[in-house]
């Protein structure tokens, strides 16, 4: 039997976790003066975000645990408290780092492909995610309005944010892709460092796949991902060697 076992540490770090990604990603959009003087607004705002990051963000690693679990190995969520610090700071200066915590897999016996797939699998579950969200941006749209909003405009209209407007679920699609083409970069400790580890074939197709995805739903995310895969490379070059 193969089940997702949780304990209850790691419960309380995933809650904690998921409610941080949500906050912070929430003080990225509406900025820190939002939470001071619509606090009431701010608390309705963290609901969409919680449904479609905070689910996308946890689910992601969940789907990373049970692929593991599957293989035999044990697995546990860890919130790594340096990273969820960093991540509410760069927030308030208007982008996120998410890096609140990972899964931590431990196994004497897992091969390079077994781990290629418990990490494509987390990505895979975004772009599932994904899928379910766009269905409901048209079978059942929400759209909700924040004043702190509307001093973005339209310049996220990608994103589902158009003059203080949310369309909830278009941003969820945006937001799940995004979480999808930022863990498959090819740099330690991502996901894409494993699966391009694993198969380089398997790891350029599903990067095709979400620049194609990426093309259709907000082409600006092209470019931001091709600066960031450069950054991310030197970096991780210069920290991990
Ligand atoms: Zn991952």
């Amino acid at each position: 039997m193969y089940k997702l076992y949780l304990e209850k540490q790691e419960v309380i770090e995933i809650i904690i976790s998921v409610l941080a990604i949500s906050f912070a990603l929430g003080i990225a959009f509406a900025g820190v003066g939002s939470v001071l003087n619509y606090p009431k607004e701010f608390i309705i705002f963290m609901m969409p975000l919680l449904v479609t990051v905070g689910s996308g963000f946890i689910l992601h690693e969940m789907a990373h645990k049970l692929v593991a679990i599957y293989y035999g190995a044990k697995a546990r969520f860890r919130m790594w408290t340096q990273g969820l610090i960093f991540m509410l700071i760069t927030s308030a200066f208007g982008f996120l780092f998410a890096a609140p915590g990972a899964v931590y897999i431990q196994s004497a016996h897992i091969t390079k492909k077994q781990n290629g797939i418990i990490s494509i699998a987390g990505p895979v579950l975004n772009l599932v995610l994904m899928g379910f969200f766009f269905i409901l941006a048209f079978t059942f749209p929400v759209i909700q309005h924040f004043t702190f909003l509307g001093h973005l405009g339209t310049k996220l209209a990608g994103f589902g944010i158009s003059n203080g407007a949310l369309n909830v679920w278009q941003f969820g699609v945006a937001m799940n892709l995004i979480l999808a083409m930022f863990n498959m970069i090819p740099a330690f400790p991502l996901d894409g460092s494993k699966v391009y580890g694993w198969n380089r074939f398997i790891w350029v197709g599903a990067i095709l796949c979400l620049l194609g995805i990426a093309l259709l739903v907000y082409p600006p995310i092209v470019l931001s991902w091709a600066i960031l895969l450069l950054i991310v490379l030197v970096f991780s070059k210069l920290i991990f060697g």
